[in-house]
């Protein structure tokens, strides 16, 4: 179904679809101006959108130390916006950087269904992106083996093949497209159903693979990349699950809408949970654990 609405995260008019997926309703990023020309498209990342993805983008590689001399990274392209952007980050950044570092693309198809793969392969040759599209058919595996709640093993299982594709072609770091608003809601929906305190972390070492993972899209806002999507005319692939329908969690959805609404009043709200992240002060919290162990505040006492 069509509808036209006011999208909050976005803050202009916007035509988007909602597709049913069982009781959640995944609203659907559609372009509003037909498909433009590459480059127009990769212009825009240095120009009309530079203070809102190339900087955040540079400004998360640089403080987090997530690009050096010698890296081979594979970017994970899931065919969304966001991997659509980071892999035309990353060609950008492989122009304009002196670091000398290799990258590869690779995608993995859990189980698309026909229409999603050719939107995919359609996206990445009008985007010169040349990746690797590969099967592993983990949607089936992870309806079989948890029926009830597939999407802790499907993301377990999408995580091991990419981090074990990537490691056959010698990379030594995965790149991924979560983004600034993927960290903030991870990290309150951690608190209100968690009940721990943790964030996503920009950069991860595997404990299984020798391999690093990182986010270059850190601070990069979602309005800002369903902006770029839209405003170029590209539909990226919005919802490729065939699994979850009655079953997928709608607690990110919640969380999502209640920061909008806290934006509203608190502009910089999003900025100051991020901050927190970063100024946790042990003497003011009743406990905490590292990989040594569990700690009280009355250990000290
Ligand atoms: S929603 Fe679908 S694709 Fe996402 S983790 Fe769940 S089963 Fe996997």
């Amino acid at each position: 179904m069509n509808l036209t609405n006011e999208d909050e995260s976005t803050g202009f008019e916007s035509t988007v679809a909602t597709t049913k997926l069982g009781s959640a309703v995944c609203k659907t990023v559609l372009p509003n101006v037909p498909l433009q020309s590459l480059d127009i498209i990769e212009r825009s990342i240095q120009k009309k959108y530079r203070s809102e993805l190339w900087s955040p983008f540079i400004r998360g590689l640089k403080e987090f130390e997530l690009v050096k001399d010698g890296d081979k990274i594979a970017v994970a392209v899931s065919g969304g916006k966001d991997s659509l952007l980071l892999s035309k980050l990353f060609q950008e950044l492989k122009r304009a950087s002196k670091t000398n570092f290799e990258v590869v693309f690779i995608s993995m198809n859990p189980g698309f269904n026909e229409i999603n793969l050719q939107n995919l392969k359609k996206n990445l040759k009008h985007l010169n992106i040349p990746c690797e599209i590969y099967d592993d058919n983990i949607f089936e595996i992870a309806e079989k083996i948890a029926k009830d709640y597939p999407c802790y093993m499907c993301a377990k299982m999408r995580r091991g093949s990419l981090y074990t594709k990537a490691t056959s072609l010698g990379c030594n770091k995965l790149a991924l497209g979560h983004h600034f608003d993927d960290v903030i809601e991870t990290t309150l929906m951690s608190m209100f159903y968690m009940g721990k305190f943790e964030t996503m972390l920009p950069k991860l070492k595997s404990d299984n693979f020798n391999i690093e993972l990182i986010r270059p899209l850190f601070y990069v806002e979602e309005k800002a990349i369903i902006k770029w999507v839209r405003n170029n005319g590209i539909l990226p692939m919005n919802c490729g699950c065939t699994v979850a329908a009655e079953r997928t969690s709608s607690k990110r959805r919640e969380t999502k809408e209640l920061i909008a609404q806290l934006v509203k009043n608190n502009p910089d709200i999003k900025k100051r949970i991020i901050q927190s992240t970063q100024n946790v002060n042990l003497e003011k919290i009743l406990g905490w654990k590292d990989s040594n162990g569990k700690y009280s505040y009355l250990d000290k006492f």
